[in-house]
């Protein structure tokens, strides 16, 4: 394993002084350097063979013990410094100070093929932020991480991506609902790769503790490495910046409304400066197309990050970040100007989007009403929101509407005659509207099976892949991962799993609940 390391990151921003791996508050420095925990017994059980390319890593390679000591952090790759970084967060709404990568050690950083990558591993035992917690992580936890990330992937969704899944050998205690019930679970390290892991909360911190001075160097460092066509670093291109970075942050977001993604803590801490997804914990797909569903039982009171919320919280990070950049910026009114070009754009772009789930692709000004109609409809009865937009393809008439939104509800006894009329009145506005479509039903059909993902990674089938891997059989991972590197083809010896959640994961922890404690 021959990998081209590259030091911009730690060699060009301020290093912690200090060197003692001790809970602590960092100041004025953007990471610490701390190695990694040796664990007892560890295993890989599963390898991105595309990610691995990327980094210039062998299949072959990817098989050898050097590979698991390099990725389960128990060997120093040579000649680089593993560190953590220091960020801090809104929570839920709140300024929660420093929090920092309390479980996330960054291993290095490689080029290859003109992409620069990141290597940061998740669960690799504790940091100097990792504050009452022990720095480790879970096989459940780690599982959803590492398939869903490639998942977001492959369905088009930006997002930081994963390596190598492995457990580490040790044992770590949980208390999965905080109901004073703790358990030891199998401990597991995930790879995480991404262009950076630089979150809205690194420039909060300095920001909190009016450090421009190292504010300023890390926006530089941003410009110059990942937003080098805007140019030199100036108070024009800041703004410039912020600019970027919120319209990156809709354009995710947009995408996650489109597949039913629900991130469920979309704390400042959380939200990538590149708007990639990051950070995959309590997150979850939604079943029964609803706005009002989370599926983070933290918050499960305010629902704060519920899907219908999503853009607004979006928004509300974006505020955060713009007050954190404002003491370089020194201006409100451009700033201001961007969050509400937000608002615009946000409707613009999602119309657009539910526009191409239904195929439509020419202006009608009853478009936003059908919508609308169409929305408010879906939720009357539970319906399966990937199982009814993806069956909407093969829409031809009324009947056909009638019969394939029948497949997505959930409970047929809920289908009243109140109801029925009103999907009845929904398909035949939208048979109408289809008349007046440019394109071929053929070709409406396969561009709408290009934004309508046919597969996606089910609450329910994360928690199968879990239950298999504790009792050590693995191929359920490996089967989904193959599954969902295609979301979007027709695989018909997996028609499987094109299907509503299964009546027992319906209130099931880890299929419906989810929680921070992982
Ligand atoms: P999260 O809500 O998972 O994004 O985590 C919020 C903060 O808690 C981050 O600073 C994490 O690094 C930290 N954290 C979460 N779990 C652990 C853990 N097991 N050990 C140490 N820090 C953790
Ligand atoms: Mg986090």
């Amino acid at each position: 394993m021959n990998l081209n390391i590259v030091n911009t990151f730690i060699s060009e921003l301020p290093a912690d002084s200090d060197l003692e791996n001790s809970r602590r508050q960092v100041t004025e420095a953007v990471f610490s350097y701390v190695n990694p925990k040796k664990t007892k017994d560890p295993k890989v059980i599963h390898v991105s063979q595309e990610m691995a390319s990327e980094l210039n890593i062998s299949e072959e390679e990817t098989n050898l013990d050097f590979f698991k000591s390099i990725f389960t952090g128990n060997k120093i790759y040579p000649k680089t410094k593993p560190f953590s970084m220091c960020y801090g967060g809104h929570q839920f709404g709140n300024w929660a100070g420093q929090l920092g990568d309390g479980r996330a050690i960054n291993l290095f950083e490689v080029e290859h093929q003109n992409k620069n990558w990141k290597v940061q591993l998740k669960g690799a035992g504790e940091t100097p932020f990792s504050r009452t917690a022990d720095g480790l992580a879970v096989l459940r936890s780690s599982v959803r991480e590492y398939l869903c990330s490639e998942a977001m992937f492959h369905l088009g969704v930006p997002t930081t991506r994963a390596l190598s899944l492995s457990l580490s050998g040790d044992a770590v205690l949980r208390d999965v609902l905080y109901d004073g019930n703790q358990a030891f679970e199998k401990g597991a390290i995930v790879s995480r790769i991404s262009p950076s892991f630089l979150r809205f909360g690194n420039y909060e911190i300095f920001t909190a503790r009016e450090d421009v001075e190292n504010l300023k160097k890390l926006v530089d460092y941003t410009i110059k490495h990942h937003f080098s066509h805007l140019g030199e670093p100036s108070k024009e291109n800041y703004i410039n910046f912020f600019k970027e970075v919120s319209a990156s942050t809709l354009d995710m977001i947009i995408h996650w409304q489109r597949v039913g993604f629900v991130h469920g803590v979309m704390n400042t801490d959380n939200m990538s400066i590149l708007g990639l997804t990051i950070d995959f914990g309590p997150y979850g797909w939604l079943e029964g197309f609803d706005f009002g569903w989370t599926p983070n039982t933290t918050d499960r009171q305010h629902k704060r990050y519920r899907y219908g919320n999503q853009p607004n919280m979006g928004l509300w990070n974006l505020y955060q970040l713009a007050n954190a950049l404002y003491p370089i910026i020194e201006e409100v009114e451009p700033l201001e100007a961007i969050l509400n070009q937000y608002k615009v754009d946000f409707e613009q772009q999602s119309f657009t989007m539910m526009k191409s789930k239904l195929g439509l692709f020419t202006s009608d000004e009853n478009d936003a009403v059908l919508i609308q109609h169409l929305e408010d409809t879906l939720q009357l009865t539970e319906t399966d929101m990937t199982i009814f937009f993806r069956n909407l393809s093969s829409f031809s008439n009324e009947k056909s509407g009638f019969y394939l939104v029948e497949k997505a509800f959930y409970e047929l006894e809920d289908f009243s005659d109140a109801i029925k009329m009103k999907w009845i009145n929904w398909f035949e506005k939208y048979s109408e509207r289809l008349q007046k479509e440019t394109t071929s039903s053929k070709e409406r059909k396969e561009k709408m099976d290009a934004v309508n993902p046919k597969y996606v990674l089910r609450n329910y089938m994360s928690q199968l892949a879990i239950d298999a891997a504790d009792k050590g059989d693995y191929t359920l991972i490996d089967e989904l991962f193959q599954l969902l590197k295609r979301p979007y083809a027709e695989q018909p010896e997996n028609e499987k799993w094109f299907a509503k959640r299964p009546e027992w994961a319906r209130n099931k922890v880890g299929c419906s609940m989810l929680s921070c404690s992982s």
